[in-house]
């Protein structure tokens, strides 16, 4: 017969192992404590399969389980010598649930059980007092009527409030035992009105119907949307604790407290917590009443006056400490405890591992393994990646107060505060005046680089998690608010509106990039620290990743940034970010309006210097080691002209027309400009801009070569491409460029020419494809918008829908789609390594720096990973992590 009561406590244990599965979290560990002799009040748990069970049968319990409930009762009356339900001496007990992970305050807990007319008397008199009793009595009425009988607890709290207001009380602790006495006597009459019969005297009763209860809020709404929100499955079933009651209300020695072994927010070795002396574990979190510093050091820097737990009650504060250190040591974690003293004696509630900050994390982390706690890779292991980009940006200080006026997306994480202005001059401007700005659009472009290289922060109205805003800006690790749609920006006026407020040019407002909260004035920030144990936790997880890390950098400084993050190279060089430079956009513009080949290449003639002089000084940066150039891949319009003084000056630099230049304009205008004339297709219908970066990259690396004999590793990449075909064309114009370079030098280089995977039918023909290619590259956000038929740039409107919905777990430009995109990247790599045995593969969409999707891609067996710069860290983290994983 299937066991499903699992006795603790008072030396006996029937052996659940610390099984949190079986025992839940809260059981096991309570076991666990009284394994390791830690006083914890007796008790038993009733396992999560009775609670599987219980569903399955119709929601009732089994015969056998009577017996084995009373031998659990019978346990917890031999310990403590009290009797169940026997007036002269009551036993009491609490009743809670306890799943596999932990659910705060998602499910029922019912306290002072076995209290009825009989056992409240006898109650009174063996702790000497009324008042404790009859207020423990009322306490479990009204806990008993919400959770077990389902009644309104409006009407409890009604009549509580009437009581006081009829003594002229404001706090319940001035009511007497009389006053308790006659409140009693209206929640039970409260009981028999709401409920039609009286309220259950009999123990045996109340306790089963609590049982019943705890199992039944397993599935309750806010338990169901819980476990949705944080991936618990609704198999796993909750498990009941009844144990013997302890209190910290009888008086002057006893107190009650919630305790971590290690600070929780910074993560020093001291202990941590609060406690209440004379108080229930409720009275502690309602926050009635300012609860006291545990220890000495912490009350004295806080400056508070009421003495600290190791002050005001040194023996049992000593016993605690211990008890602290030996949790640490058991559960090799740090631990978040609940414990009472009741009457000088100290008993423990609850342990289980503590919640913590990024940064507390992370030294606790590399503390835990310093001390030889746990492994370096456990280390490594415990610290969640996501987490810290809280660390590598400034963070607002959570102490400041904010005014918060709108919520967006969280597009670019840290925090940043400034004047609001709405053109990229405009940015340009005042930030050269030295002034702090946030660059306000309602949607950026590329050319808006200079502007929102100059902001420290911005903020957009519309675009999604891979717009244009957000991609830039994380690559330029700039805080970022995207999508906010309540925004109401009006870009002539210079102002925005939303919720009723105005902000106008130059008025100072903050944005959060973490949270996606847009707030007005400034709100003080907190810097980030990146050596320490940051440093050594990187170490760590260096020695154990198999995934290379890259960047998705471009410029100098993202190159150095990336570099000093421990990226390996670069992944994705975005060139035309380098064509928006005020210096030669007249040039790419003269070349896009350009009639005829002739003119173009008198065009690219101007650029190619240019991006010779870029591309040479990436390469020295990354010395040594491989840097992925990617060739044009934007439509040509987002280069337009569009003022009239833009028009003459590239009519001037072109020697043609201004009416002429606009007819061309004209007819480059796409309807569908993402799926339009952009990526390889710009090489295939105008070689000559491919044959011209092609050059600029190979001129640069035989240059850096000769010059500091560190021969750089160019691997040049095509975008968009679709079938094999295209790729075979863009090879050629690049090795024949290279070919003419290096006899032109005297001098060869190893390079190689690859694609980027992003569009289905490339996915799809892979083995094709890696005839010609030398390296694939996954361009997931493109993959993505064609793979989900979504548009990138769009998506924000209804995405955060779809995910409320279930529609798809996360945003699939934030975290890979595995099941449909993943799908497709399997079936790539598969089919071009047939080809290609031993492919390079890497990924490159902005997915390479979430850590479930690098777990995939480690999983696929891919070569590296590339991340924007800012990420880099967290993909060395998650990248250690999904190889630990793997084993
Ligand atoms: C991609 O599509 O994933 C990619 C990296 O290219 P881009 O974001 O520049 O289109
Ligand atoms: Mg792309």
């Amino acid at each position: 017969m299937t066991q499903y009561v699992y006795r603790f406590g008072g030396g006996v244990s029937d052996g659940g192992k610390g099984d949190k599965n079986l025992l839940g979290g809260k059981g096991a560990n309570l076991d666990g404590m009284a394994s390791i002799g830690l006083p914890v009040p007796p008790g038993f748990t009733i396992t999560t399969e009775m609670c599987t069970r219980y569903y399955e049968d119709g929601q009732v319990f089994p015969d056998s389980l009577k017996a084995e409930v009373a031998n659990g009762i019978a346990h917890i009356e031999g310990v403590t010598g009290k009797k169940f339900g026997v007036a002269a001496d009551p036993l009491l007990v609490s009743v809670r649930s306890g799943a596999r992970a932990s659910m705060p305050g998602m499910m029922d807990t019912v306290l002072n059980l076995g209290l009825n007319d009989e056992t409240v008397v006898g109650l009174a008199a063996i702790s000497g007092d009324d008042r404790f009793a009859w207020d423990s009595y009322r306490r479990f009425i009204q806990m008993y009527s919400d959770v077990v009988l389902e009644l309104d607890h409006g009407a409890f709290e009604e009549a509580l409030e009437i009581a006081k207001e009829d003594k002229g009380f404001t706090l319940d602790t001035e009511l007497s035992a009389a006053d308790w006495q006659a409140l009693v006597k209206q929640y039970k009459a409260i009981v028999q009105d709401q409920w039609g019969k009286p309220f259950p005297q009999d123990v045996h009763e109340q306790l089963w119907g609590a049982v019943g209860a705890v199992f039944g809020s397993w599935q309750s709404e806010r338990a169901k949307v819980y476990r949705r929100l944080n991936d618990i499955p609704a198999d796993w079933g909750t498990a009941v604790n009844v144990q013997a009651m302890v209190f910290g209300n009888m008086g002057d020695t006893s107190a009650t407290g919630v305790a971590f072994t290690r600070d929780p927010s910074k993560g020093d070795r001291a202990y941590y917590g609060e406690f209440l002396i004379n108080a229930q574990g409720e009275d502690v979190v309602a926050g009635i009443r300012t609860p006291q510093y545990l220890t000495k050091v912490a009350r004295e820097a806080a400056g508070a006056k009421p003495l600290s737990m190791e002050e005001a009650m040194p023996e049992v504060y000593g016993q605690l400490a211990k008890v602290f250190d030996l949790l640490e040591t058991h559960y090799r974690d740090m631990q978040d405890i609940e414990f009472t003293v009741e009457r000088g004696h100290l008993w423990m509630l609850q342990t289980r591992s503590g919640k913590r900050t990024a940064k507390a994390a992370l030294k606790i982390a590399v503390d835990m393994a310093s001390e030889g706690l746990i492994t370096e890779e456990e280390a490594v292991a415990r610290v969640d990646p996501s987490a810290l980009d809280q660390l590598l940006h400034p963070t607002l200080d959570p102490n400041a107060p904010r005014d918060v006026i709108a919520k967006g997306l969280p597009a670019s994480p840290g925090a940043a505060s400034g004047i609001a202005v709405f053109d990229s001059d405009t940015a340009e401007h005042r930030a050269e005046l030295g002034e702090a700005v946030i660059l306000v659009r309602t949607e950026t472009s590329p050319e808006d680089i200079h502007g929102m290289h100059a902001a420290k922060g911005i903020l957009t109205a519309r675009g999604g998690m891979t717009s244009h805003a957000a991609v830039v800006a994380r690559g330029m690790g700039r805080p970022c608010v995207s999508g906010v749609g309540s925004l109401a920006i009006d870009a002539k006026a210079k102002s925005f509106r939303v919720a009723g407020r105005e902000v106008r040019e130059g008025d100072i407002i903050t944005i959060d990039g973490s949270t996606g909260e847009v707030m007005v004035g400034e709100v003080a920030t907190v810097e980030p620290e990146l050596a320490g144990d940051f440093g050594v936790l990187m170490e760590w997880a260096d020695k154990v990743r198999r995934l290379k890390v890259r960047a998705n950098a471009e410029t100098p400084l993202d190159c150095k940034v990336a570099r000093s993050f421990g990226a390996e190279g670069v992944g994705l060089c975005r060139t035309e970010h380098m064509f928006f430079d005020a210096a030669r956009i007249t040039a790419v513009r003269q070349m896009i309006l350009a009639e005829d080949e002739k003119g173009r290449r008198a065009a690219l003639d101007k650029l190619l210097p240019e991006q010779r002089g870029d591309f040479a000084q990436i390469f020295e940066i990354m010395a040594g080691l491989p840097v992925t150039i990617r060739l044009l891949d934007p439509p040509l319009h987002e280069f337009l002209p569009h003022a009239e003084e833009e028009f003459s000056e590239v009519a001037e630099a072109a020697g043609v027309g201004i009416e002429a230049l606009k007819r061309r304009a004209a007819e480059l205008h796409e309807f569908n400009p993402m799926l339009g004339h952009r990526g390889c297709r710009l090489g295939v219908t105008y070689p000559e801009i491919y044959e011209m970066q092609a050059r600029a990259i190979f001129e640069a690396a035989v240059e850096v070569a000769e010059k500091s004999g560190a021969a750089p590793i160019p691997e040049v990449m095509v975008p968009l491409v679709a079938t094999r075909r295209e790729l075979e064309l863009m090879k050629d114009v690049i090795d024949r460029t290279a070919k003419a370079v290096f006899a032109e030098k005297g001098r060869t280089l190893d390079y190689l020419v690859g694609t980027m995977i992003e569009l289905p039918r490339a996915a799809l023909k892979a083995a094709e494809i890696a005839e010609v290619g030398e390296f694939f590259s996954f361009g997931t956000n493109d993959l993505t918008q064609t793979t989900l038929g979504v548009s990138r740039d769009d998506a924000g409107r209804f995405l955060t829908t779809y995910v409320d919905k279930g529609i798809y777990a996360r945003d699939p430009f934030v975290s890979l789609d595995i099941e449909g995109v993943g799908e497709l990247i399997e079936l790539a790599a598969e089919r071009g390594r047939k080809t290609r045995p031993g492919i390079k593969l890497g990924i490159c969409g902005e997915h390479g720096g979430d850590p479930a999707s690098i777990a995939f891609c480690e999983q696929t067996g891919l070569d590296y990973v590339s991340a924007s710069p800012y990420r880099v860290p967290i993909a060395r983290l998650a990248a250690a992590q999904a190889a630990l994983k793997k084993g």
